[in-house]
C-alpha cells in the first residue's frame, strides 16, 4: 500500500504499464482487477480517514510500498471515473 501524493511518483509505473498494457477489469468504484505475470491482482484506490489517497495492490511490490504498474493502470481508470462522477 502506498499514499498517492502526486502523479510524479507514478511516472515509472505508468511507463511500464504502457509497455505491458495489462488488462484492467472494473469491479466497482475504487476496486479493480489488473492482469499481471501471475494472474490477476486486486487494486483498491480509496481515501483514508485523513483524506490521503491510498492505493493498495495485492502484488509483492506494492506490499513493500512500491508504486507498481498494476496500480498505475488501475489509477488511470479510477481517475477518469472520479472525474465523471464529479461532473455528473
Ligand atoms: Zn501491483
Amino acid at each position: 500500500m502506498f499514499i498517492l501524493k502526486g502523479i510524479e511518483q507514478l511516472e515509472k509505473a505508468i511507463t511500464k504499464a504502457k509497455k505491458i498494457r495489462p488488462r484492467v477489469e472494473f469491479d466497482h468504484f475504487g476496486r479493480y482487477r489488473v492482469s499481471g505475470s501471475k494472474g490477476y491482482y486486486t487494486v483498491i484506490c480509496r481515501k483514508d480517514e485523513r483524506g490521503y489517497k491510498t492505493v493498495a495492490c495485492t502484488c509483492k511490490g506494492a506490499e513493500r510500498g512500491l508504486a507498481c504498474y498494476h496500480a498505475a493502470a488501475a489509477l488511470s481508470l479510477h481517475i477518469g471515473l472520479a472525474r465523471q462522477q464529479q461532473a455528473a
